[in-house]
């Protein structure tokens, strides 16, 4: 296992890099990685832009729909380093800016994700942003305007961005009853772009690309998606992402039969319905 062999080896596996073994030669090799993101829309000249002018940046978007994809391929473009932080709702201030914690008979400082892409200059890239308490909004407040500084009130110190630092959070609106929403006092401090799963001859492409998966059954599993999310009388709370065709395109290239791959990676996912559930697998069957 790749993992085992970085642990054995103490090597510190960088952001930007990806490693593999080289079964002929039985080497380890480390290439720079080439993140693979179709662009939908204007998203990476608005992205160039806001990294040269400094500006937050948010984007909106359905789970699945390239978000943290579209990130990580900037970040790999521009040569910049990347932390994603996974907001949840115990996801605080202190788990950003950074904590005291007790080594031995000393109590020492350790700076958190946000202090860390603040003072090198890296992207911080906030997945679900309206997930994390509150206090997290207002630690990022004096980040997200002119000043570009962070107070770490632990510390009594106000840190000024490096000038590389850029941050960008996502957001998912189309969340149905009892999910949290956004502050629009908290929006308007960030340009924001909306994503969306792409049109299908695109998403066709993605799932080929991602997966090598034959064109026919890429064009099958996007036709079911598009089917399903038209079916707005079914009142599900997510309809099927990119993301879930993708998982079912690598079941069906590793082996699995093309219905169970759709019912586990495209159905089950949805709902626990059970009448929503059989009919949705009996469409799908007719489908792929
Ligand atoms: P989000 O952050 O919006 O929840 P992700 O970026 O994790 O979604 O996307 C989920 C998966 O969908 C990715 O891992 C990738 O396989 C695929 N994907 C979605 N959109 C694209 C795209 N435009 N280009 C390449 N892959 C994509």
């Amino acid at each position: 296992m790749v993992s085992d062999f970085y642990k054995e080896k103490s090597i510190q596996l960088f952001q930007g890099f990806k490693l593999w073994k080289d079964s002929k030669t039985n080497t380890m090799i480390v290439a720079e990685k080439q993140t693979f993101y179709k662009a939908i829309g204007s998203e990476v000249e608005v992205f160039n832009q806001v990294n040269q002018l400094k500006l937050p940046l948010l984007l909106k978007g359905p789970t699945g729909s390239g978000k943290s994809r579209f990130v990580e391929f900037m970040a790999d473009q521009l040569h910049k380093k990347l932390i994603t932080v996974s907001c949840h709702e115990e996801t605080s201030s202190t788990d950003l800016i950074g904590r005291f914690i007790i080594k031995g008979a000393e109590t020492v400082w350790i700076d958190g994700p946000l202090a860390i892409a603040v003072k090198n200059g890296f992207i911080l890239y906030l997945d679900e942003i309206a997930e994390a308490r509150p206090d997290v909004i207002v630690a990022i407040h004096s980040l997200t305007d002119h000043r570009r500084e962070l107070f770490i009130d632990k510390l009594g110190e106000t840190i000024k961005a490096h000038p590389d630092f850029l941050l960008v959070a996502s957001f998912n609106p189309g969340y149905q009853k009892g999910f949290k929403e956004l502050k629009p006092s908290t929006r308007q401090r960030f340009v924001a772009l909306s994503f969306d799963y792409p049109e299908p001859k695109v998403e066709v492409e993605i799932l080929m690309k991602e997966t090598e998966v034959e064109k026919d059954i890429a064009q099958k599993l996007v036709n079911i998606a598009t089917k399903i999310r038209n079916l707005t009388e079914l009142g599900l709370t997510e309809t099927v992402s990119t993301r879930l065709l993708v998982d079912a395109a690598k079941l069906i290239n590793n082996g699995l039969s093309k219905r169970l791959s759709v019912h586990v990676a495209v159905v089950e996912p949805l709902t626990d319905e059970p009448e929503t559930l059989e009919a949705l697998k009996d469409l799908c069957d007719l489908m792929i």
